[in-house]
């Protein structure tokens, strides 16, 4: 079995635990309201009547016909009357599925694949890679004294959440060691979570690692790689520069993979402690012009000190 169909039959499992838990829900209020003895006797009068119904329509007899329906609608609003005062509503027997707009079966009714799918396959996806999930923070709990200019930087980056996705700005959060880089980009992935966008946040060592794998992956196999970079609302690769530089993988896929994104206007967030310079030197210039690219994007310094040391 490839990893493709292994992640793949894995959503199916679970995609279908979600659709019967849904539905016992329901099921267990219907046999509920069974056990009460006048609302099964009513019960079965509509159903008879309902049979009754459809024999008379079989064979053409008007009269009786007629006179069934009215009986039908009686025996239906019996069935309203006991059930509401049992204390049952009708809402209360519609199924809860967890994702309304795919019933829980991944797919909306265009066929397209849903967003709760994509979700469940990176999520998936990035544990089978083993890459745990990462400690995140809020922007109500961020405190920085406003030192190198935080105060203004932060709330850029709320309102750029606010806005999310209408605007497909990449962002570059560029500055020396300790000024806060990773915390920012991680009160952002937080704040977009929280508002249901799915969002993958990943070291650039990590991101290595997958590219790696996906370099080597059987044809079959890439696609898992390729979507869960490539397809999230958000990619975050936090602290490139830090990863080795693998030969004919790094820096052709990372070209690649944002590409890609920019191509389907799906935003990242590079956090990273190299200068302009640097970042030519190891990533080439096609790629650096990418990471400039204003129209698409903005680029953040973060100027100053060690934050860390600071608050010492
Ligand atoms: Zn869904």
């Amino acid at each position: 079995m490839t990893q493709n169909s292994k992640i793949t039959y894995e959503i199916e499992r679970i995609f279908s635990q979600k659709r019967k838990n849904a539905l016992e829900k329901s099921e267990i209020l219907t046999n509920e309201l069974l056990s009460n003895e006048s609302y099964l006797l009513a019960y079965n009068k509509y159903n008879s009547t309902r049979f009754e119904l459809s024999k008379a329509k079989f064979k053409g007899d008007v009269k009786l016909i007629n006179e069934l329906k009215a009986r039908l609608n009686a025996d239906a609003e019996l069935l309203i009357t006991i059930k509401r005062e049992l204390g049952f509503n009708d809402k209360d027997f519609a199924v809860k599925y967890e994702c309304s707009a795919c019933s829980d079966t991944g797919r909306l009714e265009s066929g397209v694949r849903c967003k709760c799918y994509r979700k469940l396959l990176h999520k998936l996806t990035l544990e089978e890679l083993g890459l745990e999930r990462k400690k995140l923070h809020s922007f109500k709990k961020a405190s920085y004294k406003d030192l190198n200019d935080l105060e203004k930087i932060y709330t850029k980056m709320q309102s750029y959440c606010e806005k999310f996705p209408a605007t497909d700005k990449n962002i570059v959060i560029a500055g020396s060691v300790g000024t806060g880089k990773s915390y920012l980009a991680k009160c952002i992935a937080n704040e977009l979570i929280s508002r249901d966008f799915n969002v993958v946040f990943i070291s650039a060592c990590e991101l290595n690692s997958i590219l790696l794998k996906y370099h080597t992956a059987p044809v079959d196999d890439k696609g898992v790689y390729l979507d869960l970079l490539t397809e999230c609302d958000l990619l975050v690769i936090d602290d490139l520069g830090s990863e080795p530089i693998y030969k004919n993988v790094t820096e052709e896929y990372l070209l690649m993979i944002i590409t890609e994104r920019m191509t389907k206007g799906n935003p990242f967030i590079i956090t990273t402690n190299l200068e302009q310079e640097q970042l030519l030197d190891r990533y080439g210039d096609r790629t650096l012009s990418r990471l400039n690219d204003k129209r698409h994007g903005v680029f953040i310094k973060i100027k100053g000190e060690d934050l860390r040391r600071k608050r010492k």
